[in-house]
């Protein structure tokens, strides 16, 4: 497939866009390429600013055609990583979640050696994952990796403690164990008041 040296490329400048597609009722906006519902950059009204660093996002459009990646399955949607401060863009995934982990390698690399923490949101909880994390982490937009031990498994927009992503760990009870006994002190070593 060729594109049309004038389509938009990036994040802000495809869901600027989309936009004027979605509002102008003569025109079909689904297959045209634009932030996700609810992910970071979005609103239906406004376009999105530019961030002065790489922040990560999710870009969708519908597809109803065979896979691009020669599957021969159909797939709804595309979805590729995307960023709020430059115009990168990842490859075609079918799954958000993909596309979602593909933008975090290109904004905040080495977040996949992040250790995962459980779901917490206590005043204590915060102090302790900061002290888990790089120092000014949180400030640039990174992830938070939890482990969800609740029935939602999917990557979480503005969930993290700066706003950035709440990234699932997928966590077998075996690998659980030993992923999170070094890194995280669990309920056991807190000094929680009894
Ligand atoms: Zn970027």
């Amino acid at each position: 497939m060729t594109t049309p040296s004038r389509e938009p490329r990036g994040a802000v400048a495809r869901h600027t866009a989309y936009l004027t597609q979605f509002w102008d009722k003569t025109k079909d906006s689904r297959p045209t390429w634009h932030i996700d519902w609810g992910h970071a950059g979005f609103d239906i009204h406004t376009p999105p600013e530019p961030t002065s660093g790489h922040r990560p996002t999710l870009l969708a459009r519908s597809w109803e055609r065979p896979a691009p990646d020669g599957s021969g399955e159909t797939w709804s949607y595309l979805h590729r990583g995307a960023c709020l401060g430059c115009t990168w863009e990842g490859p075609n995934r079918r799954g958000t979640d993909e596309a979602i982990e593909d933008a975090h390698d290109h904004s905040h690399p080495g977040w996949r050696a992040l250790p995962a923490v459980l779901e917490r949101r206590s005043r204590h909880w915060f102090t302790h994952v900061q002290r888990l994390y790089p120092a000014g982490w949180f400030d640039r937009g990174g992830p938070i990796r939890t482990v969800r031990t609740g029935i939602e498994k999917q990557h979480k927009p503005g969930a993290a403690p700066g706003g950035g992503y709440d990234l699932a760990t997928q966590a077998p009870e075996r690998q659980r164990r030993t992923a999170i006994a070094e890194p995280l002190p669990l309920d056991a070593n807190e000094p929680e008041a009894a």
